[in-house]
């Protein structure tokens, strides 16, 4: 029996209060550590009566289990993000929703939101910080590691033509979960939809995805702006519309004219810009049902 316990996993460790953003998520951190702690004494109990299988299901992804799935693909987008995929079998993605990802020596799990996805892989955009925990194994990731996810989580759904127009405004990796939302939208010859993104960003340099989003931009109903915080130097090279400064209410104005008020907007990047962005809008009597936050 001890050789078995020395085989169970670590338990998951409790999230602090500073983990929380606060803002009364559907699926918090405490919601996901108490899901955490029953999968733990479930497999635990697993090794213990030995049944030693400890990998998933390979086939699609569960909300209740973790599966394992293969590393693909590795591409640098800047220094210190990249774009990984991972196959997985009979997979069905709805846009905007999200996977936990877990690092079981640590029992460590952090959200993540595929850009992109067909029935047998999803690409998810990560970008790592030095003290990040999930960053320093992230940053260890090879080619056909086999690593834990599970999900899809989130309360988004997309309903074609359901908001004639949608602002999408994004900051950093914020633009994840837009991304397969303009895919489904703009792939849908039948959605209508008129989109404006406007994606905030520190430099004309450190636009993630740059390739892709120029490219919706040949679509009549894509429109995207890069905003630029510290980059007042920026040269536009394709004629791109950019903005020399950080995001504001009166630019937000600007940008979207007499239209602001039949606009439903669509908003992501961390905390602080969240809150500035429902700020700047509320001031612009913007109504909160016109809103949702990632
Ligand atoms: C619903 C949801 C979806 C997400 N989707 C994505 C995604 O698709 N791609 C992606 O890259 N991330 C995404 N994130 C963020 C991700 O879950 C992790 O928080 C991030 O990867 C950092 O984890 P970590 O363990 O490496 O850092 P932690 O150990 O949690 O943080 C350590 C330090 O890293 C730095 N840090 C961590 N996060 C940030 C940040 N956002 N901005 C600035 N500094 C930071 C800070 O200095 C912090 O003190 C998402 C988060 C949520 C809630």
């Amino acid at each position: 029996m001890d050789n078995v316990n020395n085989e169970l996993p670590p338990k998951p460790k409790s999230p602090s209060f500073d983990d929380c953003c606060g803002n009364g998520c559907t699926h918090c951190v405490f919601d996901i550590y108490e899901e955490e702690v029953k999968l733990w004494e479930k497999e635990c109990l697993r090794i213990q009566t030995g049944k030693r299988n400890k990998l998933g299901n390979s086939k699609g992804l569960s909300l209740e289990t973790y599966t394992y799935l293969k590393l693909s693909c590795i591409e640098e987008l800047t220094q210190d993000t990249k774009n990984y995929t991972f196959q997985c079998d009979q997979l069905k993605l709805e846009p905007g929703k999200h996977l936990l990802l877990r690092w079981k020596d640590e029992g460590l799990t952090r959200q993540y939101t595929p850009i992109s996805s067909d029935e047998n892989s999803f690409k998810v955009l990560i970008k790592t910080y030095p003290k990040g925990r999930m960053s320093s194994y992230i940053k260890k990731w090879e080619i056909n590691d086999e690593i834990e996810w599970r999900g899809p989580f989130g309360s988004f759904q997309y309903t074609p033509n359901l908001y004639p127009r949608i602002c999408m405004i994004a900051a950093g990796t914020g633009i994840t979960p837009m991304m397969p939302i303009l895919y489904s939208i703009l792939d849908n010859e039948k959605d209508e939809t008129l989109i404006k993104l406007i994606f905030c960003c520190r430099t004309y340099k450190e636009i993630l995805l740059k390739e892709q989003l120029d490219q919706f931009s040949s679509f009549w109903n894509f429109k995207v702006h890069y905003c630029l915080s510290c980059d007042n130097n920026a040269i536009a090279k394709y004629n791109e519309s950019l903005i020399k400064s950080r995001l504001n209410a009166n630019l937000i104005a600007d940008k979207l004219g007499s239209s602001i008020h039949q606009t439903h907007f669509l908003i992501c990047g961390s905390e602080t810009f969240q809150e500035d962005i429902k700020a700047c809008l509320k001031s612009l009597n913007v109504k909160d049902h016109s809103m949702f936050i990632f």
